[in-house]
């Protein structure tokens, strides 16, 4: 070795020996099932091990008088969606022994809107942007808890639709002048790579109206199963129909170009039937896990686990 080399060497570990590691260590992990708080409860993140996570933005009841009623935006609340969220992950506990990922939003959406970006949402008030912060970092966190151990992540956002047609709206961000084009036209439109399947369109190729409402979609799923869904091969398009076609919480974190890995939907669910009563609740929950598991299974290279006996 060169005496300068050698030189370099010996200050090199020198140096190594008198500077302290600066790496912080890493957070704890999060126990799965487990609950965790944001700073005033406001914003619950329940942990998990399995690769989805589901979001719950409009269930919450709070309405603390510190933070000021919301003045422009839908303030009415999504009933009993929180409660078909937290049924959606006990039923796939049931299935697997194992969790999903769960961020909800304790406060009422006169108060919070987690659903819009931050000025509709939290409209200037200090506490209630904290939540919307606390709420999305939840978010990112599950998503990249997932990632890291599973290579992929799919994100549901759960919401509860008061239009006329009693049917799942199915949210890839596209709305409905986009979903009413001909397949053709929708392939050639290459509007695929914005929506919320980009990550899972890319890796798959193929036609992408097939992934969004052929046979096997999502939509299909729920259809074989009794419970109408557009888009799907029974529903492929919303025609004039009042649709949702996903907002903030999936354009974010599941169709931007900064989420590699991520797929996912918003989900709204109609009342009567499916989210009006507990019995409905379960009914719809269990097909739920049941269609989410198929299509993961199906689209992924994953197993969901079955239970310990
Ligand atoms: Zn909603």
């Amino acid at each position: 070795m060169p005496s300068s080399l050698r030189l370099l060497t010996a200050l090199a570990l020198s140096l190594l020996s008198i500077v302290p590691p600066t790496f912080a260590a890493p957070p704890p992990e999060k126990i799965p099932g487990q609950s965790y708080y944001g700073t005033e409860r406001y914003i619950e993140y329940v942990a998990g091990d399995l690769p989805l996570v589901l979001t719950s933005p409009h269930g919450g009841r709070l309405k603390p008088d510190p933070i000021p009623d919301r003045t422009n935006g839908v303030t009415t609340m999504d009933a009993n969606t929180q409660e078909l969220a937290r049924d959606v992950a006990a039923a796939f506990f049931a299935r697997t022994g194992h969790h999903v990922h769960l961020v909800a939003s304790h406060l009422h959406r006169s108060k919070l809107d987690p659903n819009r970006e931050i000025v509709e949402a939290a409209q200037g008030n200090p506490t209630a942007e904290r939540a919307w912060k606390e709420f999305h970092a939840s978010i990112r966190e599950a998503l990249a808890v997932a990632v890291a151990r599973h290579g992929f992540a799919f994100l549901i956002d759960l919401h509860g639709h008061a239009h006329a047609i009693p049917r799942l709206e199915l949210g890839y961000a596209l709305d409905a002048k986009q979903l009413n084009q001909t397949d053709a036209a929708f392939a050639a439109s290459g509007l695929i790579t914005l929506t919320t399947l980009r990550d899972l369109a890319a890796r798959l190729g193929g036609s992408p109206t097939a992934l969004l409402r052929g046979p096997r979609s999502l939509g299909d799923l729920f259809a074989a199963r009794g419970i109408r869904a557009v888009p799907s091969p029974q529903e492929p398009q919303p025609g004039h129909n009042p649709f949702f076609a996903g907002g903030y919480i999936v354009r974010q974190h599941a169709a931007a170009p900064d989420t590699p890995k991520v797929d996912g939907l918003q989900i709204e669910c109609h009342r009567v039937g499916l989210r009006d009563t507990a019995a409905n609740r379960a009914h719809f929950t269990k097909i739920a896990a049941e269609v989410l598991t198929l299509f993961v299974e199906e689209h992924y290279p994953f197993k969901f686990p079955a239970p310990q006996k």
